[in-house]
C-alpha cells in the first residue's frame, strides 16, 4: 500500500518533492528537537491522485489520514470534538517551492458546537472559545467554501453596532453567541446545508480545498511567472494548534535571521501580542519590531534567538519563520529560506562565504538569476527627488523607484497597464487573488501591512517597488480618490514611489539608471570562473553596445540593421530604394545610405572594442517602411517624380496577406542582390576602417536571417563574398570575415546538415522558430494564449521559455546536424529566449557557444550559464 500520509517525525528536509517545504522543515525541525506543535503531511502524490482520480480523495488516503489524526490525538492527550479538552488544528498547503496564490491557513479546525464548550472549559476563557469559533466558521466558509469574507464582516458590523461597540475585542461571550448563530445562518443561506459539525468531515473538505487551491487561477498564474511546473502538485500539512490569542503573555511573529531587504546580518522582524497568525500576516493591526520582545519576555526572546540561530546554522541560509508563544512557551510553526531583495540575496550570499559557511559554487547557485533585474532597475533621478516634496511614508517594503498612474484596484490597474499606461496600484491591502493587477504595476502602496505584509512579500518576491503600512491615507473607493498629507489624489493622476525610503510623492518623477554594488561584481566573478556559455547582447545602436558591455557582454550576437533605417534622415532613402523600379535606381538609392549604415557600424565597433560582433541582414517585409500618411506620400512622390498615385498604387502593391511568411528576410535579398551588397559595404568598410584606426582584430560575422534551404543561402552568400572580396582589395586589407545564418524555420532545422556546408556560424533565432514550429503569430499569440493557461494546455508563454519539447528538439537536432557537418560550427541563440534561465540552462546542455540577450538581461544570462554548469554536475 502507498505511503500518502506523513507523521512530523518521519520525514526529513530532503523530502521536499513528496512533502512539500513546509512539511520537510516541520520534519526536519521536529528531528532536530524544536518545539514544534505536532503533526503530519498529507503528501504532494495525494494531490496529483487526487486529480488522477476526477478530483476525489481516495478512502485509502482518508484511511491514513484518520489513523494520523488517532496517534496526533494520543500524543496530544486531547480529542477531535471532544467535550473536555479538544483537539484543535491548523490545515496549510505547501507546495515545494513556496507559492502564494494557493489556499491559506484555516485555523481551529476543530471546532464545533460542542467542542466549543469543552474548548471553554479546558481555557477557562469562554469569550475566548467562542470568538476561536466564530473565527473558524468565518475562514472555513471563506477559503474552503468560497463564501466571500465581506458578508460575514457585515454580519459582525452589525451586531457590533447594535451592541454599541467599536472593535471585535469588546464582544461578550453572550455577544458572540450571536454571531455565531448568525454566522451559522448565513452559512446555511449561502449553501443550502449545515455548517459541518463532523470535525473529520472538516478536515476532509479542508485538505480539499488546498489540493483545489493548487490548480486556481492565481496559482497558475504564479507557476507560469516562476516556471513551476503543474504536475508537481502540493502537500497539506495538519498541525495542532497552539495560540498565541491568549493573552498578554501570548503572541505570534514572523522573523528572518537577516534583513531580507538588504541583507543585513541582524534579526529582524514583527510579533503582534495577544494575536492569532493570520493577524500578523494580514496587517490588521500594526505589529511591533521583534528586538522588543526582548523587552516584553526577555526569556522568550533568548530562546527564541538561540532556536533562530540554531535554524540558520542548519540550513545555511537566511531563515523565514513564524512562531506563536501561548502563555510564555515558545513554538516554532515553520521555517523556509526567506525570500528576499535581489541585493539581499548578494549580500547574504557573499557573507555566507565571507563565515566560511557556504562556498564560492554555492552561492552562486543560490542566487536567483531572474531577480538581478531588480539591481538593474533605474531610481529617481537625484535633483528631482530632492526637488520634489514627499506627501507621506511608509513602510519601504520593495526596493525600486516607481512612478504611475494611480488606480485602486487590481483589474483596473492591469487593463490600464495593458493599454500602455504605467500603474501604481493603491490598495488598503492586498491578498493573492490581486497578483495580476500587482504584476502589472510599475508598484505597489498599501494603508496596512507591515514588512511582512502579503504586498510586502509578494513585492520584494516580484522585484516591484512596494510601500506598505501607510495609515494616514485614507481612500475613499467609491469616489475613486485617495487623501494623503493634505493632497488629494484622483484615480489616473500620477504619483512616485521610492521603495527603498518608503516615501510618497506627488506626480511623475524622472528615473535614473541603477548603480550596482560590490556584491554584484563578486558574484558575477564567481559565476565568470564556473560557466562554459559566452553570453553576448543584441544591441542595434553604440549606446546600447556600450551599456551591455558595461553588464559584462562579450560580443554582439545580433544587431538588427533595420533598426537603423528608421531614423528620419533615412527613412525617406529607404523608401526611394523600395519604390525603385530598376536595379540602377535601386542601386542609386542604395549608395545613399551607406554612409549611414556605415557610420552605425563603425560606432558599434568602437562600442565594442575588438569583441565580436554580428550583423543581421535586412529582415522585415518592405511594408513595414512604406509611408501611409498623405503628406509622406507626396513627399516621396515629388521626390521620385512620380505621382501620388503611382506612389500609392506600389505601396498597396506590397501589402501582404501574411507579412511574417511573405517577402521578408534572405528572400530580399534573393530578389534584390543590390541590398546585400550595400550592406556588406557597409560592414566590411566600417570593420577595415576601426581595425585600422583602433587597432581592434575584428572579424565581421555576417548573418543572413531566415534561411530554409541551402541553395537559398549560398545565392545570398555568393553576393556577399563577391563583394566583400572587392572591399577588401580596395582598401589592400587583411581582415578576415564569417557568413553564417540563422536558424529560424523548421525547415532549416531538418535540412541543418546542408545548411551548415554554407554556413560558418548558426545563430538560433528561436522568435521566429516558435511561432513558425507551432503555427501561431508571435504578435497575436497573446489574443489567445490566456486560455491555454488556463485550460493547462501550455504552463508557459512559448515566446518568453523556450518550448524544448517541441522547438527545442529542433534545436537540438539543428545543432547536432550542422555539427556533423562541421564539427567546429559555431553555434548561439539570438531570440528572447536568449536572456531566460531556463532556456539558458537547455542551450548549455545542447552545447551551444554563447547565448545573446538584451542589454540589462546579460548579467542574468552570466548567472544562468553558470548555474546551468552546476546543475549540470549535480
Ligand atoms: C528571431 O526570430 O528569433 C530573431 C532574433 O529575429 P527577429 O526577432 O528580428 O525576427
Ligand atoms: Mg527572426
Amino acid at each position: 500500500m502507498a505511503k500518502w500520509v506523513y507523521l512530523f517525525k518521519e520525514g526529513k528536509a530532503d523530502m521536499k518533492n513528496l512533502l512539500g517545504g513546509k512539511g520537510a522543515n516541520l520534519a526536519e525541525m521536529t528531528n532536530l528537537g524544536l518545539p514544534i506543535p505536532q503533526g503530519f503531511t498529507v503528501t504532494t502524490e495525494a494531490c496529483t491522485d487526487y486529480y488522477n482520480n476526477n478530483k476525489t480523495i481516495s478512502d485509502e488516503i482518508k484511511g491514513q489520514i484518520f489513523d494520523a489524526l488517532k496517534i496526533l490525538e494520543e500524543e496530544q492527550g486531547k480529542k477531535f470534538g471532544d467535550t473536555e479538552n479538544p483537539l484543535l488544528v491548523s490545515v496549510r498547503s505547501g507546495a515545494r517551492a513556496s507559492m502564494p496564490g494557493m489556499m491559506d491557513t484555516i485555523l481551529n479546525l476543530g471546532l464545533n458546537d460542542v467542542a466549543v464548550e469543552g474548548f471553554a472549559k479546558k481555557t477557562g476563557n469562554s469569550r475566548f472559545a467562542y470568538d476561536s469559533y466564530r473565527r473558524f466558521i468565518q475562514m472555513f466558509s471563506d477559503v474552503v467554501m468560497e463564501i466571500s469574507k465581506s458578508k460575514f464582516e457585515r454580519v459582525l458590523d452589525e451586531i457590533k453596532e447594535k451592541k454599541g461597540v467599536h472593535y471585535d475585542n469588546e464582544l461578550t461571550a453572550e455577544d458572540l453567541k450571536d454571531v455565531i448563530t448568525q454566522f451559522k445562518a448565513l452559512y446555511k443561506e449561502e449553501k443550502g446545508t449545515e455548517f459541518p459539525q463532523e470535525p473529520t468531515e472538516q478536515l476532509i473538505e479542508a485538505v480539499t480545498a488546498v489540493f483545489r487551491s493548487w490548480d486556481n487561477p492565481r496559482a497558475i498564474y504564479y507557476r507560469r511567472m516562476n516556471d513551476i511546473p503543474g504536475d508537481w502538485g502540493t502537500a497539506v500539512n495538519v498541525q495542532a494548534m497552539v495560540f498565541g490569542n491568549m493573552g498578554d503573555t501570548s503572541g505570534t511573529g514572523v522573523a528572518f535571521t537577516r534583513n531580507p531587504s538588504t541583507g543585513e546580518a541582524k534579526i529582524y522582524g514583527e510579533y503582534l501580542i495577544n494575536a492569532q497568525g493570520e493577524d500578523v500576516v494580514a496587517g490588521i493591526r500594526t505589529p511591533q519590531p521583534i528586538t522588543k520582545l526582548h523587552e516584553d519576555m526577555p526569556e522568550v526572546f533568548d530562546e527564541f534567538m538561540r532556536i533562530a540561530t540554531l535554524l540558520e546554522d542548519h540550513y545555511k541560509d537566511m531563515q523565514d519563520m513564524e512562531f506563536t508563544i501561548e502563555d510564555k512557551k515558545l513554538y516554532f510553526l515553520q521555517t523556509r529560506n526567506g525570500k528576499r531583495t535581489a541585493a539581499a540575496a548578494l549580500k547574504i550570499a557573499c557573507d555566507l562565504v565571507d563565515e566560511g559557511k557556504i562556498t564560492k559554487e554555492e552561492a552562486v547557485k543560490r542566487i536567483e538569476a531572474k531577480s538581478l533585474d531588480q539591481l538593474l532597475h533605474p531610481a529617481f533621478d537625484q535633483v528631482a527627488l530632492k526637488a520634489a516634496k514627499p506627501i507621506g511614508s511608509a513602510l519601504p517594503a520593495s526596493p525600486g523607484a516607481a512612478a504611475g498612474r494611480v488606480y485602486f484596484t487590481a483589474d483596473e490597474a492591469k487593463e490600464h497597464h495593458e493599454k500602455g499606461e504605467r500603474v501604481v496600484l493603491v490598495r488598503l491591502e492586498t491578498s493573492p487573488e490581486d497578483i495580476e493587477g500587482m504584476h502589472a504595476s510599475e508598484g505597489i502602496l498599501t494603508v496596512r501591512g507591515g514588512m511582512t505584509s502579503h504586498a510586502a512579500v509578494v513585492a520584494r518576491g516580484m522585484g516591484t517597488c512596494c510601500v506598505s503600512g501607510c495609515g494616514d491615507i485614507k481612500i475613499n473607493e467609491e469616489a475613486k480618490y485617495f487623501t494623503l498629507g493634505g493632497e488629494t489624489i484622483k484615480e489616473g493622476e500620477y504619483i512616485s514611489l521610492d521603495g527603498s525610503t518608503g516615501k510618497i510623492y506627488v506626480g511623475d518623477l524622472p528615473t535614473e539608471e541603477a548603480s550596482i554594488s560590490g556584491n554584484f561584481d563578486r558574484l558575477m566573478q564567481w559565476a565568470d570562473e564556473i560557466r562554459t556559455l559566452k553570453v553576448r547582447t543584441n544591441a542595434d545602436t553604440p549606446e546600447d553596445a556600450a551599456n551591455a558591455v558595461k553588464f559584462g557582454a562579450e560580443g554582439i550576437g545580433l544587431c538588427r540593421t533595420e533598426h537603423m533605417f528608421f531614423n528620419e534622415d533615412r527613412i525617406p532613402k529607404i523608401r526611394k530604394m523600395i519604390l525603385s523600379k530598376t536595379v540602377e535606381a535601386r542601386e542609386a538609392a542604395l549608395e545613399e545610405l551607406i554612409p549611414f549604415q556605415k557610420g552605425d557600424f563603425k560606432g558599434i565597433y568602437e562600442a565594442m572594442e575588438g569583441r565580436p560582433v554580428t550583423i543581421r541582414f535586412l529582415d522585415p517585409p518592405l511594408h513595414e517602411f512604406v509611408p501611409t500618411n498623405e503628406e509622406d506620400i507626396k513627399e516621396l512622390a515629388e521626390d521620385m517624380g512620380l505621382t501620388v498615385e503611382e506612389v500609392k498604387a506600389t505601396c498597396d502593391s506590397l501589402h501582404e496577406f501574411n507579412p511574417m511568411m511573405g517577402h521578408r528576410g534572405c528572400r530580399l535579398a534573393v530578389t534584390y542582390p543590390e541590398i546585400a551588397k550595400m550592406q556588406t559595404r557597409a560592414v566590411m568598410e566600417a570593420a577595415i576602417e576601426v581595425k585600422n584606426e583602433k587597432g581592434y582584430d575584428i572579424v565581421p560575422e555576417i548573418m543572413i536571417p531566415l534561411v530554409g534551404e541551402k541553395r537559398e543561402l549560398k545565392f545570398v552568400k555568393d553576393v556577399v563574398v563577391e563583394t566583400a572580396e572587392k572591399v577588401i582589395a580596395e582598401y589592400g586589407s587583411d581582415i578576415k570575415y564569417m557568413v553564417g545564418t540563422m536558424i529560424e524555420i523548421p525547415r532549416a532545422c531538418l535540412l541543418a546538415n546542408e545548411i551548415a556546408e554554407e554556413a560558418e556560424f548558426f545563430s538560433f533565432g528561436t522568435n521566429d522558430l516558435t511561432q513558425m514550429t507551432f503555427g501561431f503569430s508571435r504578435d497575436d499569440a497573446g489574443k489567445f494564449l490566456d486560455s491555454y493557461y488556463s485550460n493547462k494546455i501550455y504552463e508557459s508563454d512559448p515566446f518568453a521559455r523556450l518550448d524544448q519539447e517541441g522547438v527545442g528538439q529542433l534545436v537540438q537536432m539543428a545543432a547536432e546536424k550542422g555539427r556533423a557537418t562541421s564539427p567546429k560550427l559555431k553555434l548561439g541563440i539570438c531570440g528572447e529566449h536568449g536572456g531566460d534561465p531556463s532556456t539558458i540552462e537547455f542551450c548549455h546542455k545542447v552545447g551551444l557557444n554563447y547565448v545573446s540577450c538584451s542589454p540589462y538581461r546579460v548579467p542574468i544570462a552570466r548567472l544562468a550559464a553558470a548555474q546551468a554548469v552546476l546543475n549540470q554536475a549535480k
